[in-house]
């Protein structure tokens, strides 16, 4: 199994190969090809399995391929996190695996301050990284807009529920676009992540590894 049987652009092998990832992972393999259909896409896997470029790669292919509206650049992929370290993480990896496209991406978390993630998100942004209750502060104060996403990622959603983040969740949730793909990343499938997924999903595939 390589990277190339699994319907990635030039610019993004080029990427893996200056990053020296030679061979996907399991839960790689089995979601890359989903996503990049259009599928949403249901995933459980714990962090370590390579689920950020299970999820990145597809949603980079995406972006790259259609050309933004035109205006300033709204986020058009939105990656929830449940904690600063993993949404600087995420960010990075996106960095790296987009490093031959050009698209802008931003990281929104708490305890840190506002001013600096504000003039980011001026700057225009195509691809948004946040955790939802500081999301929702920015929001609030009329700077960050989500009527442009075409792709939702719930990052290690059983963590954001434990960490109370449901209600910042659902009030992000609905400011996104339904006419959307999404993508659920977590440990397990309990049945509060089903019913997350009954309530934001369509037809999901379920892909574990
Ligand atoms: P993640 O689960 O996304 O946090 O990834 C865990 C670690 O595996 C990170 O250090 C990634 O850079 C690395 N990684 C992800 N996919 C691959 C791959 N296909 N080959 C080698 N390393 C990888």
């Amino acid at each position: 199994m390589t990277f190339e049987t699994l319907g990635l652009s030039p610019a993004l092998l080029r990427a893996l190969s200056d990053t020296n990832y030679t061979v996907p992972t399991p839960i790689q393999a089995q979601a890359i090809p989903l996503a990049l259909a259009g599928h949403d896409l249901l995933g459980g896997a714990q962090t370590g399995t390579g689920k950020t470029a299970a999820f990145g790669l597809p949603l980079l292919q995406r972006l790259a391929k259609e050309t933004p509206p035109k205006g300033p650049r709204k986020p058009r992929a939105l990656i929830l996190v449940p904690t600063r370290e993993l949404a600087v993480q995420v960010g990075e990896s996106l960095k790296a695996y987009g490093r031959h496209l050009r698209l802008h991406v931003a990281t929104i978390f708490g305890g840190a301050g506002m001013q600096p993630q504000i003039e980011n998100l001026r700057r225009g942004v195509d691809i948004l990284v946040a955790c939802p209750g500081r999301l929702l502060d920015h929001m609030e104060q009329g700077h960050a807009k989500l009527d442009a996403v075409e792709i939702l990622v719930l990052d290690e959603a059983d963590r954001m529920l434990d960490m109370g983040f449901l209600p910042a969740m659902k009030r992000v949730l609905a400011r996104v676009p339904k006419d959307r793909q999404t993508l659920l990343f977590s440990a397990t499938f309990e049945p509060r992540i089903k019913a997350l997924a009954l309530e934001f999903m369509r037809d999901p595939k379920q892909v574990q590894v």
